[in-house]
């Protein structure tokens, strides 16, 4: 069995507690993690802290460690993918994706730079604009996509100048373990720690008085606990939290060429995706056509074990999620919801069947709170305005997406939509020239390009009189 460790101040550090890492294809224990200790968290700030001047000096050098670090990941991708699927649940080949794509991020995000701007140059002065790292970053990251997000999180706040402590998910710490592994020497020491443990060791993390900013993906809930532990210390936060996106389709698709697009839309890593489509409104006069197509995708794409070839889609990742996603189901049905398909567990670990849902409305547990797995609840409506007014009538705001061949008519509708991205015949779609963030609960700040650059760099003003 594979020993894994923390990477502290550049070295792999063994701990003396540890905790269960559970596979859920099979719900079994596979492997212990570490379990992070007060003083070793503190040793991983102290020496992020410690690595911090020295790092913030040269852009070069730092563009240079990333690609290093980028390069490390790719040679060691197939160990990481594989740990990954145990963890996780994902199927093997959508983990491999993933961990590449983090080695493409990583590429992407060193390339980013906000060079200084002059704003004013007359005979009388200067004024010049500059982005100024924090210091310490703590990057808390949860386990639907534990590489990709911390990958994206730490190259943003690296190359920018920051110094970063990394806390996995406790559900999905082993694959993020192993990438501090393969990038251990390509990185100065302390410049990246990564460490892991059970609850309350992000709590602690978020007060550390070294800390300087909290880049946070998970919960709602949980981002505004985060939120409050940083006020007390005026902490800055980026929050990339959860979503309840809403696909609007009109009247004029042909159900049968959008149903499997909107199916992955739905379903990709079981739902458990913060931008999955988890409520679907469709025009009256399509809906029978498209439910009856989207349950037989349902059924077409075989639910199980990622390490098995066959398997489309894994498991539910998590005991806690598994019964929350059951109960969401029961809860529906008692209140009148049809299941056309699935709505059982597979009875292999934490698998869950593709459900399709109709009958529902916009008050039951499954459609106005996020479920999160690999449930699509299907919404009728006749007028439009309706429907985009359903679709906002939320806190959430990550995504939304509109269906229909009439570009100009579904860009119109996807403007009105309350939400960070909202796209036109696609749902998923992230783009690294394009910011990422949600509106609402679902997010403060926002990732990905020179917006990413700027959420993990603050402003300074230089003004010389002449
Ligand atoms: P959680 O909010 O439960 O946990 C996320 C991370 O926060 C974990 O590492 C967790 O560790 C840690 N944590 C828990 N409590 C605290 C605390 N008080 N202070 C600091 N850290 C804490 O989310 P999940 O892991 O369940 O992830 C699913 C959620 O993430 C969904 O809501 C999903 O929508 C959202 N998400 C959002 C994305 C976005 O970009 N907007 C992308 C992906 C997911 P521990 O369990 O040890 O407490």
């Amino acid at each position: 069995m594979n020993h894994y460790r923390l990477l502290i101040n550049g070295k792999l550090t063994s701990t003396t507690d540890s905790f269960a890492v559970v596979n859920p294809a099979s719900g079994e224990v596979f492997a212990q993690a570490p379990e992070c200790s007060e003083q070793q968290l503190d040793q991983a700030v102290g020496s992020a802290q410690q690595a911090f001047p020295q790092w913030g000096q040269d852009h070069n050098k730092r563009k240079a460690a990333l690609m290093d670090m980028a390069n490390a990941i790719q040679q060691q991708s197939k160990k990481i993918a594989e740990v990954l699927t145990l963890e996780q649940g994902k199927p093997l080949k959508h983990a491999t994706r993933e961990v590449m794509a983090s080695a493409l991020q990583i590429q992407f995000a060193a390339n980013t730079e906000l060079p200084l701007e002059v704003l004013q140059d007359t005979d009388d002065g200067r004024i010049e604009l500059h982005h100024k790292p924090y210091g310490v970053v703590a990057a808390i990251t949860p386990w639907n996509f534990p590489v990709s997000i911390a990958m994206g999180k730490v190259a943003t706040a690296l190359i920018a100048g920051n110094t970063v402590v990394l806390k996995p998910s406790p559900y999905t710490p082993l694959s993020t373990l192993l990438v501090g592994e393969a990038i251990q020497s390509a990185l100065p020491p302390g410049v990246l720690n990564i460490i892991s443990g059970s609850d309350p060791l992000g709590a602690c993390l978020t007060i550390h008085p070294l800390v300087r900013k909290i880049d946070f993906t998970g919960s709602v809930n949980t981002g505004k606990q985060v939120a409050r532990a940083a006020s007390d210390d005026l902490k800055r936060v980026t929050l990339e939290l959860g979503g309840n996106d809403a696909a609007i389709v009109l009247e004029d698709v042909q159900p049968k060429e959008i149903a499997n697009k909107l199916f992955w839309g739905a379903f990709t890593n079981s739902g458990q995706v913060c931008i999955a489509i988890k409520r679907a409104y469709v025009h009256e006069s399509i809906y029978p056509q498209l439910v009856s197509e989207l349950s037989l995708l349902a059924k077409k794409y075989p639910v199980g074990d990622g390490m098995n070839e066959q398997t489309a889609l894994g498991p539910i990742n998590n005991q806690a999620q598994f019964e929350r996603v059951s109960s969401l189901v029961e809860d529906a049905k008692q209140h009148g919801a049809k299941i056309e398909t699935g709505g059982a567990p597979t009875g292999q670990g934490f698998g869950y069947q593709s459900t399709i849902m109709t009958e529902v409305n916009d008050e039951m547990s499954i459609v106005c709170e996020e479920q999160f797995g690999p449930v699509l609840p299907i919404l009728t409506y006749t007028d439009l305005d309706d429907a985009i007014a359903r679709a906002n009538h939320t806190h959430f705001g990550l995504g939304g997406s509109v269906w229909s061949p009439n570009l100009e008519r579904a860009s119109d509708v996807a403007r009105r939509l309350q939400c960070g991205t909202a796209w036109v015949n696609q749902h998923l779609a992230l783009s690294p020239v394009a910011p990422f963030g949600g509106s609402k609960w679902s997010g403060i700040g926002y990732i990905n390009g020179r917006w990413g650059y700027e959420g993990a760099t603050e402003l300074q003003v230089v003004n010389i009189k002449r």
